[in-house]
């Protein structure tokens, strides 16, 4: 029996990852189901799977929770504190699918228990690369990639010297304005930002996918996961999302990972790790796809790329306060606040001023460090949506 904890059990990737270990109940035991606001969805899943603890991030939802949970011996508890206990709770597989920086300290507390985490929170990685792959390192814990493209370079990656790799590739479709000429961006509404071509994710990852900060993202996510120089990094836009990413070789071989857009996919490999398991994905029938595009992503029209780039350079803090002035540009427009354009310009001042106030470069960086810039990246973002608004 592998013991598994899903943080973030109620999201996309979450319900993806209870959908795959659904169909083979026999080979695993659930210790810990977290979630948010969705405590309906959490206390059907604890159910289902006779999780020992489902915990909401929220104290407001915990009364509605106990309810629904009662008579059930599931133990209920709520708030950030108990989501980092049950990172304490002994497991084989932990799932971190939580959504924002919310999930680097799950995520961190479960590497401190020298556990294997799958980690589709790649906030955690943008925001505090260098201390998640310490934690690693020092409590002879694994990490697993699950973002698609990550997975498919780690697959890529695998019985292969890192020092032959010349460069990786990863993929981006596009994204919902992949064909929008700029100044029809800037008319861009929060339900088009909301909707994706290719991919079914949850709203954030959405919109970061249409503004291109998904990409500049997971940039940096390459750089922290696999160590590799940033000027090694590529991005090519694809707009069939089905090769995830390729790696290249000092002997010029590029190899490619290629599968249908479906989480469960990357979910699975990390599951099934070090194995090959068997994953319900749509097999792929080239003949039926025919052809793949690729082309060169605009950075006029998505100046997220050239962030991530700088963010990539500075290294330290600075992956910190550009996740979190994300964050807060993300808030903005989903709440009307800022237009769709004024995101990269929202993060860019904040890591202006930021800079100018703090030293960003770190040898090396702590948590409590984190903690602070994060908090105050997303006081200036908000005081520069003020000054935009
Ligand atoms: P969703 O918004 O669908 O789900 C997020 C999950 O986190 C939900 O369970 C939610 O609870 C919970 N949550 C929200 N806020 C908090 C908080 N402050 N503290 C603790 N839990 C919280 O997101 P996705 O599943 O789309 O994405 C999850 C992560 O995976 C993100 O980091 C994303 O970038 C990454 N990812 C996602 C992909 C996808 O296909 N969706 C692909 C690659 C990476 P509730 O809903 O109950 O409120
Ligand atoms: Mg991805």
């Amino acid at each position: 029996m592998k013991r598994v904890t899903v943080f973030g059990a109620t999201g996309s990737v979450g319900q993806s990852a209870l959908d795959l270990i659904g169909r083979d109940p026999e080979f695993y035991d659930v210790v810990a189901l977290t979630g948010g606001r969705n405590v309906a969805q959490l206390a059907k899943d604890a159910v289902r799977f006779k999780s020992d603890v489902a915990i909401t991030c929220y104290d407001d939802m915990a009364a509605e929770l106990r309810d629904l949970l009662f008579g059930t011996g599931i133990k209920v508890a709520s708030g950030d504190a108990a989501i980092a206990e049950a990172a304490t709770r002994p497991a084989d597989w932990t799932l971190s699918a939580i959504v924002g920086a919310a999930g680097l300290v799950p995520g961190l507390t479960a590497l401190q228990q020298g556990n294997t985490l799958a980690l589709a929170n790649k906030e955690s990685l943008v925001t505090a690369g260098p201390l998640l792959m310490q934690t690693a390192a020092d409590h002879g814990a694994t990490i697993l990639p699950v973002d698609s493209e990550h997975s498919a370079i780690f697959q890529g990656l695998v019985g292969e010297d890192m020092a032959a790799v010349e460069r990786i590739i990863i993929t981006a479709s596009g994204g919902a304005f992949r064909d929008w000429p700029l100044e029809k961006l800037a008319t861009a509404t929060l339900a088009q930002a909301s909707s994706h071509p290719n991919w079914d994710m949850g709203q954030r990852i959405t919109i970061d996918s249409a503004s291109m900060f998904n990409k500049a993202m997971e940039l940096v996510e390459t750089k922290e996961f696999f160590g590799i120089d940033p000027a090694k990094i590529e991005v090519l836009v694809h707009r069939e999302s089905l090769v995830h990413a390729l790696v290249g070789f000092t002997d010029g071989a590029l190899m490619a990972h290629v599968g249908p857009p479906d989480m469960r996919h990357a979910i699975g490999y990390a599951l099934h790790w070090p194995d090959r398991g068997h994953v319900p994905v749509e097999r792929l029938d080239l003949a039926k796809v025919g052809q793949l595009s690729f082309e060169a992503p605009d950075h006029t029209r998505f100046p997220a790329l050239d962030l991530a780039a700088d963010v990539m350079r500075t290294g330290g803090l600075s992956g910190a306060v550009f996740n979190a002035a994300k964050e807060s540009a993300l808030d903005g427009f989903i709440d009307g606040r800022i237009g769709f354009l004024d995101m990269s310009r929202v993060v860019a001042a904040t890591i202006d001023k930021i800079s100018a106030s703090e030293g960003l470069q770190k040898a090396q960086i702590v948590l409590d460090d984190v903690l602070e810039i994060d908090a105050l990246a997303r006081v200036r973002a908000d005081e520069v949506m003020r000054n935009i608004g």
